[in-house]
């Protein structure tokens, strides 16, 4: 039942939207490298593919130095004794999330990646992927919009998480931008160039950490 509460409040409404780079060289090479060492279906490659251009920058962007930096603010009070302790387990979550990349949060960064704006006190959380910016109603969806800015899009249509469509890759099972999962499916983790699955249960108690703390 808590577990059920948890994944609920993850997925609370998240939206975004984004555009595709040039530059696609590896690509379709990479990809059937990773459809045959992950047993993935020739539906899957397909379905990819001809999805090339909507997804070269996250997959150019997972060929780079994966290192997020993450500049906070606040739309609202959260209940953190420690900013540098809420720091941590923000950084550990999102390096839970995202095996092989780095991530470094604080209060001020000129260098900043993304901001993320927490607490937000809008009607959902979102990407403005203009402003590099993610507004998080539930610190649990941080990947989700990340996954926006990052160049990643919805694996359903519309608001209907449930009905397979054209934009659910084949044989993907869960993954964060279908709001089914708190890790990825294979085609983020080879989009995004994750060193291996991610621990969901590991993801899922950090998750509760954060919550305990953040929303008595
Ligand atoms: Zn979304």
């Amino acid at each position: 039942m808590k577990r059920l509460l948890l994944i609920s409040l993850i997925f609370i409404a998240a939206c975004g939207s984004g555009s595709g780079t040039s530059s696609s060289s590896g690509f379709a090479g990479a990809a059937l490298t990773f459809q045959t060492e992950k047993g993935l279906s020739d539906e899957w490659y397909s379905w990819l593919i001809s999805r090339q251009s909507y997804y070269l920058e996250a997959y150019n962007r997972g060929r780079g130095d994966r290192t997020v930096r993450v500049e906070i603010s606040y739309d609202s009070d959260i209940a953190w004794d420690s900013e540098e302790e809420h720091f941590a387990a923000l950084k550990t979550l999102a390096e839970l999330q995202f095996p092989g990349w780095s991530f470094t949060f604080s209060a001020s960064d000129s260098d900043a990646d993304v901001r993320a704006v927490l607490g937000y006190t809008g009607v959902s959380s979102y990407a403005n992927l203009s402003t590099d910016t993610i507004y998080l109603i539930y610190e649990g969806i941080f990947a989700h919009e990340l996954g926006h800015i990052l160049g990643l899009y919805h694996h359903y249509c519309g608001n209907d998480v449930s009905t397979p469509c054209s934009e659910s890759p084949p044989d993907e099972g869960k993954c964060i931008m279908g709001r089914s999962a708190a890790s990825w499916g294979p085609t983020e983790q080879f989009l995004l160039n994750l060193t291996g699955e991610s621990d969901e249960d590991a993801i899922l108690s950090q998750m509760g950490y954060i919550y305990t703390n953040s929303y008595p």
